[in-house]
């Protein structure tokens, strides 16, 4: 047999999800010059950059410039996107062995965790990813709908996703408008009665998982003031010593900005953001018509474990948040493909160093690749996923120089392209993706907006005269 990723015999790469880790791989497999590569990237949805588009806070436009970046990859010749295409639905694996020597997962998280309390179901509580997924425009969540009468809402977690959430709730309608924030939720947020927004850690000030950036931007919301109490953001002695042993500078100056927050006083401003730390809802509590009319909450105190960590116990003292809608913001999770080794416990593929494992011999998986927040857990920045990316990407490059490929009957291009053509007439290119993109810049440049999305699959296909 020919050896693959020559002239003639290019290794074929199938990418299966079009978000940040999926185009570092494709760019680090382009960058091997001993290696000539194709790759064809696929996405469920007719739109690629996954948490870039519907992850990412539209008031915070720079971190989307990235995208610029994954145009370039994509401009390659020898790079090809089947947008619109679901993998396990349209496609499925025994379709793709015909005609990959790889597949690599970059699915990412695209569920989240449960905080595992009574009341947790009840109307009005609801995950933060699904709120983040409704303002960013994804075409799964456009028809979410959100109490906004409620005038106090509760963030449950101090992740930076938590503060994308209690932030947006903050924002005037001015100040979203100038976003690319869906025109539904544009629209709804406007009629926002939320006055106070209740940001729950469970841990203490220099546990936050949130970024300094993040919090410092909080003290700079137009219409809404930020608080904290004095007393939670205090250091407590295990904090304290922890802090001297390892004095994280951008944890010191997180801490001063949330004290300096606790010294704030009223400032006329109409929205007010309650930032509280040691403590953990234990209930939501029902208004007998089955929504939330509040939260229980019990106050926490910190304790060492064997390796060192600072972890929250449950004290005796409790008391009654009265809050009408919840947002539990608490992780991302990810979700099980079909015929791809699943670790339940963590959400992720079964891998190592980005190898998908049979979990019966724990070897690895001829052919079958993973990376980003489906490889390695819901944690990390967007550029997180370039050396992450990097790993998966060395290790399928290692197995194709011992020929340790699958073995497509059919690996030719236009063969891939018939079968996608064949299972969904509607796929998008790249090229119909740009169109796509000028048009909603387009669209956005009018009315003063980055751009106005579509936010609908029809709606992009009639766009493009389908
Ligand atoms: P995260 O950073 O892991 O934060 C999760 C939060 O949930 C933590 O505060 C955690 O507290 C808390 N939590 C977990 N289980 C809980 C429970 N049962 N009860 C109460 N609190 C609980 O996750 P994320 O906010 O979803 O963000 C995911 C990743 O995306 C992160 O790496 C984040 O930095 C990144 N991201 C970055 C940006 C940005 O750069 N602007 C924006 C959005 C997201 P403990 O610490 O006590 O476990």
């Amino acid at each position: 047999m020919t050896q693959v990723g020559i002239d003639a015999n290019p290794l074929r790469v199938a990418i299966i999800g079009a978000g940040p880790s999926g185009f570092y791989v494709a760019d680090h497999l382009f960058r091997q010059r001993e290696l000539v590569v194709e790759v064809d990237m696929f996405d469920r949805l007719p739109t690629p950059f996954g948490l870039v588009r519907a992850g990412v806070a539209p008031d915070h436009q720079k971190i989307k410039s990235v995208t610029k970046v994954f145009d370039r990859i994509a401009s390659r010749p020898n790079f090809r996107f089947y947008g619109n295409v679901e993998f396990g639905a349209h496609v499925t694996l025994a379709d793709l062995r015909q005609h990959y020597h790889q597949i690599c997962y970059t699915t990412g998280a695209q569920t989240d965790r449960h905080m595992g309390i009574p009341g947790e179901n009840l109307e009005r509580s609801h995950s933060a990813t699904e709120f983040v997924t409704w303002y960013n425009g994804h075409p799964d969540c456009r028809h979410c709908t959100f109490d906004l009468s409620q005038e106090r809402v509760a963030v449950v977690g101090v992740g930076n996703v938590a503060v994308d959430v209690a932030r947006i709730l903050s924002r005037t309608p001015e100040e979203l408008a100038k976003t690319d924030i869906a025109d539904y939720a544009l629209d709804a947020l406007s009629y926002s009665r939320v006055k106070e927004i209740y940001l729950l850690g469970r841990r203490g000030p220099a546990q936050a998982a949130f970024t300094t950036p993040e919090a410092k931007e909080l003290g700079e919301l137009m219409d809404a003031s930020v608080a904290a109490l004095p007393e939670e953001v205090e250091l407590d002695s295990l904090s304290r010593s922890a802090l001297e042993r390892n004095p994280d500078q951008a944890t010191i100056r997180k801490i001063e900005i949330l004290q300096e927050y606790a010294l704030h006083k009223s400032t006329g401003k109409s929205r007010k953001l309650i930032m509280r730390f040691l403590v953990s809802p234990v209930e939501l509590m029902d208004n007998d018509a089955g929504q939330v009319a509040g939260m229980r909450l019990v106050r926490n105190e910190l304790y060492a474990t064997e390796a060192g960590t600072l972890r929250p116990r449950h004290t005796d003292q409790f008391e009654e948040l009265p809050v009408g809608l919840v947002f539990r913001s608490v992780g991302y999770r990810g979700v099980p493909l079909p015929g791809v080794p699943f670790n339940e416990k963590w959400g992720v593929i079964l891998n190592e160093k980005g190898r998908v494992i049979n979990p019966e011999t724990r070897q690895p998986v001829v052919g079958k690749y993973t990376a980003g927040w489906i490889k390695r857990g819901p944690t990390g920045v967007i550029g997180t996923n370039k050396p992450d990316a990097a790993e998966t990407a060395t290790c399928m490059i290692e197995d194709v120089a011992v020929g340790l490929t699958l073995r497509p009957q059919q690996p030719e291009v236009a063969a891939a392209e018939q079968l996608v053509r064949a299972c969904q007439p509607n796929y998008f290119t790249y090229a119909d993706w740009l169109r796509l993109d000028e048009l909603e810049v387009t669209r956005g440049k009018a009315a003063g907006r980055p751009r106005i999305k579509f936010t609908c699959v029809e709606d992009m296909l009639a766009a493009l005269g389908r």
